[in-house]
This record gives C-alpha cells, sequence and structure tokens, in this order.
C-alpha cells in the first residue's frame, strides 16, 4: 500500500505524487483515466471514504455542482 497523507481540502493523497486516492479509485472504476476537468464527487459516506461505491464522477466542476450540490 502507498504511502498516503490527508491534504488541507480534507481528501487522502498519495504521498509520492500528490494525486487524490479519489480520483485513482474513480479510474479504476471508470477503466479509463480521468480528464483535468473530471470531478470526482464523494456520495453519503463522506470524503473520508474512497470506495468506488462512495464516488461519482462528473464531467466538470459545474455539472458537479448542478446535480449533487444544489443550493440549500
Ligand atoms: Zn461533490
Amino acid at each position: 500500500m502507498a504511502q498516503t497523507y490527508v491534504n488541507e481540502n480534507g481528501y487522502r493523497c498519495f504521498s509520492n505524487s500528490g494525486k487524490q486516492v479519489s480520483r485513482w479509485v474513480a479510474e479504476k472504476k471508470i477503466g479509463r483515466p480521468l480528464k483535468r476537468s473530471e470531478v470526482v464527487h464523494h456520495g453519503s459516506k463522506g470524503k473520508g471514504c474512497n470506495s468506488k461505491s462512495n464516488l461519482t464522477v462528473f464531467k466538470n466542476q459545474s455539472e458537479h455542482m448542478k446535480k449533487k450540490h444544489s443550493r440549500r
């Protein structure tokens, strides 16, 4: 298991590359590399949970905010 740390936004990242673990897991889930514009959303288990079932990929930040973070 690679070394990881939690960044200032609360997301777990790999120590060697700085890549978010959630993005890496999402790439495994969809079977291709994520584009830079694509956003990984964490579901009800929160941003500490990087299991495939907790992650959803959106094509850009505005789709992400529209679908999952509508104003409260
Ligand atoms: Zn989100």
